[in-house]
């Protein structure tokens, strides 16, 4: 069934002669991280430990690791857990349960993440590149180009920055702790397979090897890359898999999501269903309502039959975003009454439909547009 991955267009490789971000203990297996101590000549079995004060007791406080020799502590902590990021701003939205917070990696490079608390469960939304390469013209990020993929610890240190906030108190509403993952921040994850992979790993491997969270609280959301769908439905990490689709037909599609010139709607939507049928997970298709663009009543009714055209099983289902506005930009957010009558369009074809509800909108906590204006 998998096809041959076909080579990727140049968009996705990042400039050259970039340096690395150091390596972490999140970068690896428990095999690689006490390689990586004795490598640099120091006692593997330490790797344990540091893993258990990383993953599991989420503490960050070289001093609170008093299970670590005092004389060997600092050079431990600096072989296996390098600061990678620091949190440059924060911002706080719907009465503090809405986090935004604005990172600065090790070369400069800005990226955003955000943590959303519902009542029972909490998400994070984790950035996988510093930019983006897909050119989507309704979105933040995309205006400014890729500057660079991020690696695996960095991607997972947005979540374990997360989880120690909420097993802190520090967020309102109380303890907590970081239920669902979605890559639904900047950059295109599947631009990024090896380490968004690394990273799904890390996030689902148990503790103290990795944070042992559900791979079905976990969401990888793609503009559509063809053959990392397809591998990604081989890896059996029964994660949820999000589209973008945002139009149901190429004309259109092309313009909202460039790379449909490469991989057409029929292909995108048939690797979806082929990641449906191999995972039995429901793929969820996001769909950004923009006024005038893709919103007409017709389009709801061809995207319901596309989706149909597919297994009689409810293999899908459709999640209306209403479109963050971004300044300056010619797209902006359809009407109610025209969302209404999509998701009742959407519905009376069987498509289960949600509307979601727009968190942290007035700290631009779903598009990029911080990280764009630093
Ligand atoms: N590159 C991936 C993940 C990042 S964006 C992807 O495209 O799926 C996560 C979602 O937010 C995508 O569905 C994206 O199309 C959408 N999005 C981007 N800009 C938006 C905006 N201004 N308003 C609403 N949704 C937006």
């Amino acid at each position: 069934m998998t096809e041959p991955i076909k080579t990727l267009p140049l968009v996705f490789d990042e400039p050259r002669g970039r340096k690395k971000p150091p390596p972490h203990l999140a970068d690896y297996d428990e095999t690689g991280r006490k390689k990586l101590l004795t490598d640099a000549g120091l006692p593997g079995f330490r790797a344990k430990q540091l893993s258990t004060h990383y993953f599991a007791r989420l503490v960050d406080d070289p001093a609170a690791m008093t299970d670590l020799p005092a004389a060997q502590r600092d050079e431990l902590v600096s072989t296996l857990l390098p600061s990678l990021m620091t949190p440059l701003r924060k911002l706080e939205a719907d009465k503090g349960t809405t986090v935004k917070t604005l990172w600065k990696l090790f070369d400069g490079a800005l990226v955003e993440s955000v943590l959303m608390r519902y009542p029972g469960r909490s998400t994070v939304c984790v950035s996988s590149q510093a930019g983006c390469g897909m050119a989507c013209p309704f979105c933040a990020t995309g205006a400014g180009g890729l500057q660079r993929n991020m690696s695996t610890a960095e991607i997972v240190e947005q979540v374990v920055a997360a989880s120690r906030s909420l097993a802190r108190g520090e967020v309102a509403g109380g303890e907590g702790r970081v239920n669902n993952v979605v890559f639904m921040g900047m950059g295109e994850p599947m631009a990024n397979y090896k380490a968004m992979i690394g990273a799904v790993r890390r996030l689902t491997d148990p503790a103290p090897a990795g944070l042992g969270m559900s791979a079905r609280g976990i969401t990888v959301s793609t503009v559509g890359l063809v053959p990392r769908m397809l591998q990604l439905a081989d890896e059996g990490i029964p994660v949820t898999l999000a589209l973008s689709l945002h139009a149901p037909d190429d004309e259109l599609r092309n313009e909202l999501v460039p790379i449909n010139t490469r991989f057409s709607v029929a292909e995108t939507v048939d690797a979806a269903w082929n990641y449906a049928r191999t995972t039995k997970r429901r793929v969820s298709i996001e769909y950004a309502m923009m006024r005038d663009i893709n919103d007409q009543a017709w389009r709801a009714d061809l995207l319901g039959d596309v989706l149909n055209s597919y297994g009689d099983w409810a293999w899908v289902h459709v999640n209306l975003i209403p479109l963050n506005e971004v300044p300056g930009s010619q797209f902006t957010r359809s009407r109610d009454e025209d969302m209404d009558e999509f998701v009742r369009r959407l519905e009376a074809k069987g498509i289960p439909t949600t509307v979601r509800d727009t968190r942290g909108n007035e700290i631009d906590a779903a598009c990029g547009q911080l990280a764009a204006t630093e």
